[in-house]
């Protein structure tokens, strides 16, 4: 499997890597979108959140709390966005699910 995030998790591709745990990797976005932009993805591949079974509940409850706990140490007290794109309509462009979290400016709605 030609995975680009599992080549992160794997150690092949570099990365700047904020955390790492048995279930989840966190590194900041090479394409930052925010004065804070990093990415938490599981180790297990899982393409799309449109795969995700009942079995993946736990793991990506701990991908949301690792996020919240790492947006809060990035110093985004005052807030910050969390986002998965799904497929292609939604923006999806790496085929291993991954939770963006954006921090540290004024974020507004509708998103692009
Ligand atoms: P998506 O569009 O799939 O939701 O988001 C993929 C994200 O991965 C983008 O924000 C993009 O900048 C980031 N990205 C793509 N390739 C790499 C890479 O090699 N290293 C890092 N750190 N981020 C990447």
């Amino acid at each position: 499997m030609d995975c680009l995030f599992c080549k992160i998790v794997e150690g092949k591709i570099p990365a700047k890597k904020i955390h790492e745990d048995d279930q989840v990797v966190a590194f900041h976005d090479i394409n930052p979108q925010a004065p804070v932009h990093f990415l938490v993805i599981p180790k297990k591949h899982i393409a799309t959140l449109a795969e995700l079974t009942e079995a993946d509940n736990a793991l990506v409850g701990h991908m949301v709390f690792t996020a919240q706990r790492l947006a809060r140490e990035l110093g985004c007290e005052a807030g910050f966005r969390t986002v998965f794109n799904c497929n292609e309509q939604g923006g999806q462009t790496v085929y291993h699910i991954h939770l963006h979290v954006l921090g540290q400016r004024q974020m507004t709605w509708p998103p692009g």
